[in-house]
């Protein structure tokens, strides 16, 4: 018997979510912000950084392109010019964690970046995957692209294959899988079921 596209997802959202192995569950901290006169101060920047296991000069300069100001690091906090919401705050850490932390093969954050001919590569420890760093694109308003709703017809490009072989949209935090569409082709799909953060699709082109 064959099972239906509907059915393979649902396997591997399965496969995805239930923990197989015996490792630590890797937990984004939430970001502890505070207003300080005309100042907003990241509190535990530190610890957010040692969790994601990135340079803290890193990431605090995609959080100051990000907000789109200044700032410094002061001892295990961060200080940033301009009065900015704590939502706001945890949402750039959160593309930040996908775009320079979670292998887009895998999904476990035990990567690497590493920089070859001036090009900035993810490596994953875990599946020897390799990707280069993604360049947002500042227009892109991660808030709005990062809610798809059941129901709504869109062109998407795959970026990648899954393991099975379903094409791969990751759309702000969520994860679309495509049937039969490989990665850089454009093809029209109806989102019909969204798990969490996984995103069901059928193609309707
Ligand atoms: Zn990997």
């Amino acid at each position: 018997m064959t099972l239906s596209y509907e059915d393979l997802l649902k396997k591997a959202y399965t496969d995805i979510t239930e923990p197989t192995e015996a490792e630590e569950r890797f937990v984004v901290p939430t970001a502890r912000t505070f207003i300080e006169g005309k100042t907003t101060v990241l509190e535990n920047f530190a610890e957010i950084a040692n969790t994601l296991r990135r340079d803290q000069d890193h990431l605090m300069k995609h959080l100051l392109g990000e907000l789109g100001t200044a700032g410094k690091i002061e001892g295990t906090r961060a200080v940033f010019s301009g009065k900015f919401e704590r939502e706001q705050i945890n949402a750039i850490i959160h593309s930040y964690v996908d775009d320079y932390v979670i292998c887009s093969e895998c999904g476990k954050p035990d990567t690497r970046l590493v920089k070859t001919d001036r090009v900035l590569t993810l490596r994953c420890d875990a599946c020897g995957g390799h990707r280069p760093v993604r360049k947002r694109r500042a227009t892109v308003d991660p808030s709005a692209a990062a809610k798809p709703t059941e129901g709504a017809i869109m062109d998407v490009t795959p970026q990648f294959l899954s393991k099975r072989g379903d094409g791969v949209v990751k759309i702000g935090r969520y994860t679309m899988y495509v049937a039969n569409a490989k990665p850089g082709q454009t093809v029209k799909v109806r989102i019909t079921r969204i798990a969490g953060t996984i995103v069901f699709t059928e193609r309707v082109d």
